[in-house]
């Protein structure tokens, strides 16, 4: 058996397909959101660009609908970086993320994932005090149940690595499996989506597959 997890980050407009595919595939999944980086009722639609294609932010109003039966888990209030800002406004950051997703889906959301990866032993410690349970780097390792500390996870790969099956072979030796990305990495490229929906496929099919979320991962370790 492997268990597999999965990540996206930023609530951005792209995220409503791959909630929509992972919901076809039977497929868990966790999106870190920043409360503070949307309206309310209308999308961004005129944000930062990548790679000339504009990511967009989902209106505030319908995070609640997209994301129904997944888990939210924190990136902070409008996507500070640890280390960056004084390590008690990046804790009210942090916190204050988390309190405004549970609020609005009513159950726990103890993970964390650390804006642009960075993140500084005094800032770990002070968001495993305020409850969370891990906090995702963009570190990639291919045990991901070796790190020391899950205030620092690494995943095993980011989603569009091109050994990604190797990766996750490799990853059965340890019986977990981590990925993450940000879905508007995939922009409107078709063939990028229908590479995902056959990982979704290929990972459903599977019979040693046993989706989780990425907060299901901490009680793993021995
Ligand atoms: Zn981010």
């Amino acid at each position: 058996m492997i268990k597999v997890a999965q990540c996206w980050d930023d609530g951005v407009l792209n995220d409503v397909k791959i909630a929509e595919l992972c919901r076809k595939y039977n497929a868990k999944a966790t999106f870190n959101l920043n409360p503070a980086r949307h309206k309310a009722k209308e999308r961004i639609t005129d944000q930062w660009n990548f790679k000339g294609y504009i990511t967009g932010r989902l209106a505030w109003n319908e995070i609640k609908t997209v994301f129904d039966g997944f888990e939210v888990a924190s990136h902070t209030m409008d996507h500070c970086n640890a280390g960056e800002v004084d390590d008690k406004v990046f804790l009210t950051q942090a916190v204050g993320a988390k309190n405004i997703l549970e609020d609005l889906f009513q159950k726990p959301c103890c993970g964390f994932a650390w804006p642009c990866g960075k993140y500084t032993p005094e800032t770990m410690k002070l968001l495993r005090e305020a409850g969370f349970l891990y906090g995702r780097t963009c570190e990639n390792v291919e045990n991901v149940l070796d790190c020391d500390d899950f205030m620092a996870l690494p995943s095993n790969c980011h989603v569009l690595n091109e050994n990604f099956w190797d990766i996750f072979e490799k990853a059965k030796k340890s019986g977990v499996f981590y990925f993450w990305g940000h879905s508007y990495e995939l922009m409107e490229d078709e063939k990028m989506w229908r590479e995902y929906e056959d990982k979704l496929k290929r990972l459903n099919e599977d019979p040693e597959v046993e989706w989780i979320n990425v907060v299901d991962i901490v009680k793993l370790k021995k």
